[in-house]
């Protein structure tokens, strides 16, 4: 299964190791480097790993856990696309994605953006 070397929080790879086991169900107690989460404490179902993984975007922003395992060319979008398909949520995750590709860039155009969309049309 190839799921299973990724968190169910992030979507980091963690291969070799294996956040529950072969079976799905041993977890290894690790926490991720990425987002912090004990493998086996909080990511037990769906719906945690859902709020684990809002609070851990919209709070913390993607804060690494442990920074230095941070890839300088990080992809956050494509990390969160392959989070193990039991635990995602396509329609939250991809609202996350782009909230968080969204505040990490300034706004692109600044008032004349602004301006543009309320100018009413001729
Ligand atoms: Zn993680």
């Amino acid at each position: 299964m190839q799921d299973s070397s990724r968190c169910r929080v992030c979507g980091l790879d963690q291969f070799p190791d294996l956040p529950w086991g072969e079976s799905g169900e041993e977890p290894s107690h690790s926490i991720c480097v990425c987002c912090g989460v004990e493998f086996g404490y909080e990511d037990d179902g769906l719906e945690n790993c859902l709020l684990i993984r809002r609070h851990w975007v919209e709070v913390n922003r993607c804060k690494w856990f442990a920074p230095k395992h941070r890839p300088t060319d990080w992809d956050m979008a494509a990390q969160i696309r392959g989070i193990p398909r039991a635990y995602k949520s396509d329609d939250d995750d991809e609202r996350l994605i782009q909230a968080y590709l969204q505040a990490g860039e300034p706004p692109p155009q600044g008032l004349a953006a602004l301006s543009a969309v309320e100018r009413p049309d001729r």
